[in-house]
């Protein structure tokens, strides 16, 4: 038996338009995969999953839903059922961190003004991070997961971050919503274990994408900012990841490959968690 196969399976993939999880998509959709591109931006989406579809001959559809709006996520599914059947994979996607929810400075010095500290944090920028990265987790899972668990099949993945293990300095909020992603994946995985639907989560490492592109590129003159040149100082293997690189472990965790594996969460970071900076 092929445990790799997944012809003929459906995922769904939240945050599908995005730079990360359409790269996702296309993997699943290389491996004979009906996709669903769940994004906020439906242009985007549907521009995906068209793409897609043409480059792997298999069914792919650009659906509009926000990962905080059950509703929406509702109609998402009706759609998905009508036309592909139930979910088989669910990649909760959709994330990122926001620039009011982000210190100016990495540690306090003394000699800043406070409103560049952890005191110039806004609740509304905390409240922004956390839904998308943790409601946003939740929600989608509680409207696909439902058709998995009652067909006692299915497996979920959720996209975490390097910060979930160890804060990273200024994004407070971040870091912590991807530690509650992390601790949300061992309790469904325990909570699901005997259902048959398995959950686990990737942590990629740092790549250079839309919504960290602010801290790691110096808008004025395009160069690295010293974050960034700390980021692959810190990198053991010297440079920043593709998204291309995670697919590989998307699709162990996606298939019977990992049929013995729930509640994990997979570094993918070229060394920068087994590091200690000497
Ligand atoms: P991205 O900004 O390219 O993509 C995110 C996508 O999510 C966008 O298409 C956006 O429209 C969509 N989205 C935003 N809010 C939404 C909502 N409410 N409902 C539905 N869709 C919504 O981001 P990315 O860098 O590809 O990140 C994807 C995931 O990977 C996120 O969870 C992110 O936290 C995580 N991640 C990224 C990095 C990195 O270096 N880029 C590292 C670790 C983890």
């Amino acid at each position: 038996m092929n445990e790799l196969e997944l012809k003929d399976k459906t995922a769904v993939i939240t945050g599908g338009a995005g730079v990360i999880c359409s790269e996702m998509a296309r993997a699943l959709a290389l491996q004979g995969v009906r996709t669903a591109i769940i994004d906020l931006n439906k242009e985007a989406a549907l521009k995906i999953a068209g793409e897609i579809e043409k480059e792997s001959g298999t069914p792919s559809m650009g659906l509009a839903a926000s990962v905080l709006d059950k509703s929406s996520l509702n109609a998402a599914r009706e759609e998905l059922i009508s036309r592909f059947g139930p979910a088989d994979i669910l990649v909760n996607g959709a994330g990122g961190n926001a620039a009011s929810a982000t210190t100016k400075v990495e540690m306090i010095e003394g000699n800043e003004e406070l409103t560049d500290t952890f005191f110039g944090l806004g609740i509304d920028g905390f409240d922004q991070v956390f839904d998308l990265n943790f409601k946003g987790t939740l929600l989608p899972t509680m409207v696909f997961a439902a058709d998995m668990v009652k067909r006692r099949s299915g497996t979920i993945i959720n996209i975490s971050s390097m910060n979930s293990y160890r804060p990273l300095t200024k994004i407070a909020a971040y870091s912590a919503a991807k530690a509650a992603v992390n601790n949300f994946t061992q309790w469904l995985a325990v909570h699901f274990a005997k259902t048959g639907v398995r959950v686990n989560a990737i942590a990629p490492g740092f790549l250079l994408t839309n919504q960290n592109r602010f801290l790691l590129i110096d808008e004025k003159t395009g160069e690295l900012t010293a974050r960034a040149k700390k980021i692959i100082g810190n990198t053991p293997m010297d440079r920043f990841g593709t998204p291309g690189e995670l697919t590989g472990t998307l699709l162990y965790l996606a298939s019977g490959l990992s049929k013995f594996v729930t509640g994990i969460v997979i570094p993918v970071d070229g060394g920068f968690s087994a590091y200690s900076g000497v």
